[in-house]
């Protein structure tokens, strides 16, 4: 066997996954997503022993475990916490298509939260994002109850 390009080349094996599949959000998620369709607002829990707020609401502190039930809004603007931009396309589990690119998925802190949450950014320039940016979220004239959809993505709103 000779140890040429044909031999080094790597090979691929195809697999076709169809695998559609739902479940239920549960109670807390469900409001969650139900305040960014109905009232383009975003909400979180508040621990009534530490006051620490959790976006996307939880039904326990993960300090405290103590269960938490005081639903309250916190800001659409937030200070972005960390990014990257992604150029390697994948199957969107939502839609079945693959993820246009180049995108970037941000790591952001609401204000008015203790958790931070993950969305995309609509720079997609690396040079023209920092940490420490103030963002807004943008919503869709069209909200169905999905999460990434309903927040079609952040926008940056100052250039900190
Ligand atoms: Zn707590």
């Amino acid at each position: 066997m000779e140890h040429g390009k044909e031999v080094s080349k790597p090979l691929s094996i195809k697999y076709i996954a169809d695998m559609p599949y739902k479940y239920h959000a549960g109670y807390y998620y469900s409001r969650f997503l139900r305040e960014l369709r109905d009232n383009k607002r975003i909400v979180g829990v508040k621990c009534p022993k530490c006051g620490k707020v959790y976006v996307p609401p939880r039904i326990v502190c993960r300090d405290c475990f103590v269960k938490m039930e005081e639903f309250v809004a916190v800001s659409d603007k937030g200070t972005l916490l960390a990014f990257t931009v992604t150029n390697f396309s994948y199957i969107d589990t939502t839609t079945g298509e693959p993820k246009r690119i180049p995108f970037t998925a941000a790591f952001i802190k609401l204000d008015g939260a203790d958790s931070n949450i993950v969305h995309c950014l609509d720079e997609t320039d690396e040079k023209k994002i920092k940490a420490g940016m103030r963002l807004q979220a943008v919503f869709s004239d069209k909200r169905t109850g999905d999460y990434f959809h309903d927040i079609d993505h952040f926008k940056i709103i100052d250039g900190t």
